[in-house]
């Protein structure tokens, strides 16, 4: 396995299942997320029960893209009871899950792969090593990827500030999304009084630094409505994250003779859908039900996740829009739109049959 992320750890744990023996390949120095909220919508909370794996404990049960403002406080759409329920949880608590569901014997950390061939071998710190099958879950810029199948990551000209206030500092909170033109802020309330908050842009270049994010994000939306100026001072400066939003080209095949894709190495794709994490935790459950058929794993998880990578994009570009008269159109239609509608356009990805390891 290559990469201890969610997608690498939650694979580790669906093959020791089937009694594989496994070898994780982590370069970082020490297995552990950083990174701030994650929302795992049900097939996500359903692949997690397939591994064995349950976090309900460590999440808070929410709606997810319910409560719709204005950037200045104004109700577009309220939750509804037939809006589809996430968990709302702290990446680094389901990393933290996944890593103590596997031996330590199993995850080498310090150990990047810096070369990977079909035929099973993978080179890392200076020798050669030979594996019945490699999974790599090696990220959006994955070596296997770029190496064995082609094409880098491609930067979507939006950009992505997060953070997570310390506990209690601003409480209660309710989960909502505010919708500028281009700009949309999400709040979600964590475990232990701690309130995720994003923020998500335009930018026309890749990796622009700002010296100090708080600061750019308060620039931003520090005149949006209560709670989110607050939610932004009350984040240790170093802690508000910044990243591009990146995705990939959909590739026409997962696998490649003993070599297999999975996670963002596969299909990454911008947050637009809330689904990446999710994805990749399906795609473990499927490769631990047919890992002896990998052609089924292929068509399976390809015919489910590309779609949803066009749709990741065209979530892009209407939250990249501008116009203002097309934006009053989608406030416009978020107030009226049928629960229905809402529930296909905001959680149609969240159904999904996962299979039974054997
Ligand atoms: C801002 C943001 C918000 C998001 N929100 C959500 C959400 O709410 N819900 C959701 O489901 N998804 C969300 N996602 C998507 C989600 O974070 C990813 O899809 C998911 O983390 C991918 O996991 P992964 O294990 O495939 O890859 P990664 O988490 O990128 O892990 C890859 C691992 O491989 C290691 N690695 C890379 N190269 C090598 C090498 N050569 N040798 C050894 N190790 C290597 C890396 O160090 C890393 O540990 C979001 C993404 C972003 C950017």
């Amino acid at each position: 396995m290559i990469g201890a992320g969610i997608g690498g750890l939650a694979a580790a744990i669906g093959l020791r299942r089937r009694g594989w023996s496994v070898s994780v390949l982590e370069r970082a120095p020490v297995i552990a997320e950083v990174g701030a909220g994650l929302t795992l919508w049900p097939n996500a909370v359903k692949a997690l029960a397939a591994l064995g794996v349950d976090v309900s404990d460590r999440g808070v049960p929410t709606i997810s893209r319910g409560n719709i403002l204005t950037p200045g406080g104004r109700w577009v759409r309220r939750n509804h009871p037939d809006d589809v329920g996430v968990l709302a949880i702290h990446r680094a608590d389901l990393h933290d899950v996944l890593r103590k569901a596997l031996p330590e014997s199993v995850l080498h950390t310090d150990t990047e792969v810096t070369a990977v061939t079909t035929d099973g071998t993978v080179r890392c710190a200076g020798e050669e090593r030979r594996a019945d099958l490699v999974i790599a879950a090696d990220g959006v810029n994955s070596l296997t990827r770029r190496t064995l199948w082609s094409g880098d990551a491609v930067f979507q000209h939006r950009t992505i500030w997060r953070g997570v206030t310390p506990s209690g500092s601003v409480w209660p909170v309710r989960e909502s999304l505010s919708m500028g033109r281009g700009e949309q802020v999400g709040v979600l309330p964590l475990p232990d009084e701690r309130v995720y908050w994003f923020l998500t842009a335009n930018e026309p270049r890749p990796n622009v630094l700002y010296a100090d994010n708080q600061a750019e994000v308060l620039r931003r939306i520090g005149t949006w409505h209560h709670p989110i100026p607050d939610l932004v001072n009350a984040t240790p400066e170093d802690q508000v994250l910044h990243n591009d939003m990146l995705d990939i080209d959909p590739v026409p095949t997962f696998v490649k003779d003993r070599v297999v894709l999975l996670g963002d190495a596969a299909h990454a794709m911008t947050p637009d859908l809330g689904q990446g994490a999710c994805q990749a935790l399906e795609d473990a459950v499927v490769l631990a039900a047919y890992v002896d058929d990998l052609a089924r794993y292929d068509s399976e998880r390809r015919a489910r996740v590309q779609p949803m990578m066009a749709a990741a994009r065209a979530g892009v570009a209407r939250n990249s829009d501008t116009n203002a008269l097309r934006h009053l159109v989608l406030l416009a239609a978020a107030r009226v739109v049928p629960p229905a509608a809402w529930r296909k356009a905001t959680a149609q990805w969240a159904d999904w049959e996962s299979p039974v390891i054997p």
